[in-house]
């Protein structure tokens, strides 16, 4: 684990701290990527993790403040799992009052006879639990999905996609569905791993146990993690600096030609003559021809 700002001497975040903090990074989040519209209803996955529980209640903390009108509907996947304890997450959402629906599938069993002994179970397990979310968001009327992902597991994805897929490409902070009926946000895009999970443990989450699946470590995810981590210890703020970087990327400086097609560019400009990088991509309409 990294260490928090907290443990370098200054004084340690506290419940209201982080919630500020993180807070301001989500509505920065659902701000840049118009992820909250007026009459929404958002269907809100929580897995009992800190990360769900947080976004969850970071997304109550903004509806009861936010200018437009929006609803939280919770639902959680009971997905069959030997010794899932429901109970705690159902009397957690009581007691705060949530919308709560918890689904019961079986898709334990799906993935353990699917999936060969030693084999991953998580791609097919998420997969059917995205296709559970989906079908329940349109059983509820809502037209969002909002799920808990995190600057972690965005930068882990865009190191994955680089380092094992030959792609750059990171995650996507909304996305719409095949046919278009649902938009999936993320409004923890902007949040650091290490704030909430000391939120989470600051706000005495219920959390729910995550190695019942008995599934083996996702093993590239994690060792992307641990690099990250290493070149986070050796320069600190480099997560930072590389979310900064997927918010300010150059086109003109990247080999795929369909994006240079699509975004209709003939030619980059030599930057030596001190021009910032932002100057440098020349739209083919501002380029004189002979
Ligand atoms: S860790 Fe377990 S519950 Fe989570 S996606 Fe993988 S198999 Fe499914």
């Amino acid at each position: 684990m990294l260490p928090h700002p907290g443990m370098n001497g200054a004084a340690p975040p506290t419940f209201q701290s982080l919630e500020r903090k993180l807070g301001r990074a989500a509505s920065r989040a659902i701000s840049d990527f118009s992820m909250i519209d007026d009459g929404d209803r958002l269907l809100v996955a929580v897995s009992g993790g800190k990360d769900s529980y947080t976004m969850l209640h970071l997304l109550r903390a903004l509806q009861r403040k936010a200018p437009v009108r929006f609803e939280l509907r919770v639902v959680n996947v009971d997905q069959g799992h030997p010794g899932y304890p429901a109970h705690v997450l159902r009397e957690y959402m009581q007691r705060e009052g949530h919308d709560f629906t918890m689904i019961e599938e079986d898709t334990y069993s799906i993935v353990t006879e699917k999936i060969p002994a030693g084999k991953t179970y998580c791609s097919l397990c998420s997969r059917l639990r995205r296709g559970i979310l989906y079908r329940v968001a349109r059983e509820l009327g809502c037209n969002k999905i909002a799920l808990g992902h995190h600057r972690e597991d965005v930068l882990a994805t865009l190191f994955l996609n680089l380092l094992f897929a030959g792609q750059l490409a990171a995650m996507p902070p909304k996305l719409v569905t095949d046919d278009g009926s649902l938009v999936v946000v993320r409004p923890l895009v902007y949040c650091a791993e290490e704030d909430i999970r000391a939120f989470a443990e600051l706000a005495a989450f219920p959390i729910l146990p995550c190695d019942l699946c008995g599934s083996q470590d996702q093993l590239q995810r994690k060792a992307v993690g641990r690099m990250l981590d290493q070149i986070e210890r050796d320069r600190p703020g480099s997560k930072t600096v590389i979310l900064a970087a997927l918010q300010n990327v150059h086109p003109s400086h990247l080999l795929d030609r369909r994006l240079w097609g699509a975004l209709d560019l003939r030619v980059a400009r030599d930057s030596q003559g001190g021009g910032s990088l932002a100057d440098e991509v020349i739209p083919a309409q501002h380029i004189v021809r002979d």
